[in-house]
This record gives C-alpha cells, sequence and structure tokens, in this order.
C-alpha cells in the first residue's frame, strides 16, 4: 500500500520506503505516509457502495434516492498525531457533524454535507482525524452542464495562431517540433551552434550545417508580459521568455504554466510541446520540478515569506487513475469517462485525496525527508482534468522556535485554482544534529 501510493503521487521520500535510511531517521523505522491516512480504511471496489449499517453509507444512499446521484469532496482536513507505521492496525469512528439545506452550484442543485472520522489503533490511541466536506448533487442541473450543450457558457472557437514562416534553412527545426525533439543548427566544420539557424556558418564561414538535439533544459534570460490589446489566438497571462538553454544558444517561446509574477530571470525551466492546433506545435517552457531535499531544513533556515518554487504537475488519465486506486477510491467519476460523462462531468477528474497526496509530496520534497506533516488543510476549486497542468506553489506563513511551521499552498490549473490550502509542520531541531 506504501510503495503503490509513493509510486502514484512520484513521491521519493525514503522515510516511506527504505528501511536503511527510515531507522536512522527521526522516525526510526519505516513510516507510511500522512496523506494517504484515509486510504487505510476505504472500502475497496467491492465495498465502495456502502452498507446501510455505516451512517454515511446511509445518509449517501438518502440523497441518492433523491435524485443527488452525483459526488463531489469541497474539503479536506487531515491532522496527524503519529505518523503510521508498519503493523498498526486501524479502526475509525465516523461522525455526520452537518447536511446544508438544497443549494444552488456550478456543479448542480445539491446538498453539502460534513462528516468527523477519528482515526484510532486497536488499543484506543488516536492517530489521526479528517475532516471532509462533500457535494451530493443533481446532474445536469449546473452551469456546466448548459456549457456541455453549447449554450450560453460554450467557449467561442478561436482562430490558430500565426504561422511561422518557414524556409529551406529553417525547415528542420519546426519539422523536429513535430516530433517533439526541440533541434540547433549547428556548423559540421566547427561545431559551433547557431539560433536562429542561418545559411552559413558565421564564425567559420562553412555552409555545410547539420543540427544538434537541446536537452530542453535552459533558463530564462529575459521575458515579457505583453498585456494589450489581445490577441484572440493567444492564451492569456502570456508570457514571452528569451530561453537560454544549456547548450549555449537562446531562443523566444512562450513560458507556460506559471505565473506570471513568479517569472524571474535566471529561473530554470524545461521544454514541454504543445500543439496549439492541430497542425501546428510549438515549444513551451515552464518551472522544471524542484529537485527534492536530501538533507532536512532545520529550524532558523527558514523565514516567514519564503516562496517554495513552483512546481508544474501534469494532469494526465494515467495520473488520475493511479492516485485514485492508490487511494482506494473507487468513485467511478475518478476512473470511468463514460460514468464520469453521465453524472453531467465533462471527463474525469483527480480525487481529493491524490491531491493531498501531491500537496504533502511537494511540502516534503522542499522541507526534506525528516519533516514532520502535522495537518493539511485542502479546499477544492476547478477539478484537475485530464490534459491539465496544475502548477503548485507555496509560501510559508508561520515559524515557530520550536520547529513548527505554517505553509500556504495553492494548485492552479487552467480553468483557476484546483486547491488552496494550508499545511502544518514541524522541522528538527538543531540540537538534534
Ligand atoms: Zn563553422
Amino acid at each position: 500500500m506504501i510503495r503503490h501510493w509513493c509510486d502514484a503521487m512520484g513521491d521519493h521520500n525514503p522515510v516511506y520506503t527504505d528501511p536503511e535510511f527510515a531507522a536512522k531517521s527521526t522516525h526510526g523505522e519505516v513510516v507510511a505516509p500522512p496523506a494517504m491516512l484515509n486510504a487505510w480504511l476505504m472500502p475497496g471496489l467491492a465495498g465502495h457502495r456502502g452498507s446501510p449499517d455505516n451512517p454515511i453509507s446511509a445518509l449517501l444512499q438518502k440523497l441518492d434516492a433523491g435524485g443527488f446521484t452525483s459526488v463531489v469532496a469541497t474539503d479536506s482536513e487531515h491532522e496527524y498525531l503519529r505518523y503510521l507505521r508498519i503493523g498498526d492496525h486501524l479502526v475509525s469512528e465516523q461522525h455526520v457533524e452537518d447536511i446544508s439545506a438544497e443549494k444552488q452550484t456550478a456543479l448542480g442543485l445539491g446538498h453539502f454535507f460534513t462528516t468527523l472520522t477519528s482515526y484510532r489503533t486497536e488499543d484506543g490511541e488516536e492517530v489521526g482525524r479528517m475532516r471532509f466536506r462533500m457535494l451530493k448533487f443533481r446532474p445536469g442541473t449546473g452551469r456546466m452542464a448548459s456549457a456541455a450543450d453549447g449554450g450560453a457558457g460554450a467557449p467561442e472557437p478561436r482562430p490558430p495562431r500565426p504561422r511561422p514562416g518557414i524556409s529551406h534553412d529553417t525547415r528542420f527545426f519546426w519539422d523536429g517540433l513535430g516530433e517533439h525533439e526541440l533541434r540547433i543548427q549547428r556548423c559540421e566544420e566547427c561545431a559551433a551552434l547557431h539560433h536562429p539557424p542561418m545559411v552559413r556558418c558565421p564564425g567559420c564561414g562553412s555552409y555545410s550545417l547539420g543540427y544538434t538535439v537541446a536537452s530542453g533544459r535552459g533558463r530564462i534570460y529575459s521575458f515579457v508580459e505583453p498585456v494589450h490589446p489581445k490577441v484572440q489566438s493567444f492564451d492569456y497571462p502570456l508570457v514571452v521568455g528569451l530561453i537560454e538553454l544549456e547548450e549555449g544558444t537562446r531562443l523566444l517561446a512562450n513560458v507556460a504554466d506559471v505565473d506570471p509574477e513568479l517569472v524571474s530571470i535566471g529561473m530554470p525551466v524545461e521544454c514541454v510541446f504543445r500543439e496549439t492546433d492541430p497542425e501546428l506545435t510549438l515549444p513551451f517552457f515552464r518551472p522544471i520540478r524542484p529537485a527534492r531535499r536530501e538533507d532536512t531544513l532545520l529550524v532558523g533556515d527558514v523565514a516567514p515569506g519564503e516562496l517554495l518554487d513552483p512546481c508544474p504537475v501534469d494532469i494526465t488519465p494515467t495520473q488520475i487513475v493511479a492516485g485514485a486506486i492508490a487511494s482506494r477510491d473507487y468513485q467511478d467519476v475518478h476512473h470511468d469517462r463514460d460514468l464520469a460523462l453521465k453524472r453531467g462531468s465533462p471527463d474525469i477528474f483527480m480525487n481529493i485525496l491524490t491531491t493531498g497526496g501531491l500537496c504533502a509530496r511537494y511540502v516534503t520534497d522542499w522541507a526534506g525527508p525528516e519533516a514532520q506533516l502535522r495537518s493539511l488543510r485542502i479546499r477544492l476549486g476547478a477539478p484537475n482534468y485530464p490534459g491539465d497542468v496544475m502548477t503548485l506553489t507555496g509560501r510559508v506563513e508561520r515559524c515557530e522556535p520550536d520547529g513548527t511551521l505554517e505553509l500556504a499552498l495553492r494548485g492552479a490549473n487552467r480553468l483557476g485554482d484546483h486547491a488552496v490550502g494550508r499545511v502544518e509542520l514541524s522541522l528538527p531541531l538543531r540540537t538534534n544534529r
């Protein structure tokens, strides 16, 4: 279960999977990723429809019977009292805290309800708590339904991007993009690289020109954000960057998947290829996923106001399904596109547990393997549908002398904020080393 979760979340923190590392850590042994707290008691494939003995399943069935057959999670608050260890056996106690009156939401007409679950070991020790808020709604009664029918909410078709001027000397570059290769012209005589491509090597004068395939990694050398007038074929906000590639040449391209306010000169970026229309593939550059910290930050290493480097996450069907199954969440909207459509959703979408797992990974990748999560609170907004990118960003809000940190998190996709949240974690004290 732990390895399956870490694999799906791309979480390589060795305290979860490496017994030797874990033995020398503050934990003394392998521990479970705290964000998978509720995965342990999910009913699984056979039991996901619930039993009438369980008050929450009974409530869900009552709402189903009233026509509120679709469900989305809106808020999740986890508190981690201690990390779980191999051999722990959990039991849970669930309470329904509140049920709202019927409300009109963007998804449809429905009822919000909140549950509180307390997780204990068999000998009664409370190890975690979860407050969970969900919306049960009637499919086809929201704004998204009218958009799908081609109603007022449907986006207008827009003109394609302007075509590049392609000549005999530049064709290799554009052909390369179609094959997801970023090609740089190279002189066959003196090996000098040039971009944009030239007719003749400016160094040695040779006409013998080939190309090399760039790694796609580079840094932002300079950038500008055109604001006005808006051109219909571009996505806004629009950032145009001069990217200095590892190989040394520079090229102009759009910087994507990051709030323009977080773009900075020197920012490490990587190339992603995108079909902007069926006949044109262009290179975009986005922040590189921050490297996982191998040591752990200590008290005093961090100050309020510090920003975490942005981290884009590709939202693919595989990522959504892998996260749902690793969290033992068999709600059809997270793995079955046909049933998701039937329930009024344009596609499958990421479950809240995966969002939580990705947020937890982001924070501990930044703080280091021995930083301990104390709580994780997430509010969901725009869903993560396949084909989108969610970019995680974070800011240190509070630092206590005892090593407690509070961070504000945000996961934004092309529709808006997918998730906003708060996480509390503890750093080891300096005297421990
Ligand atoms: Zn040359």
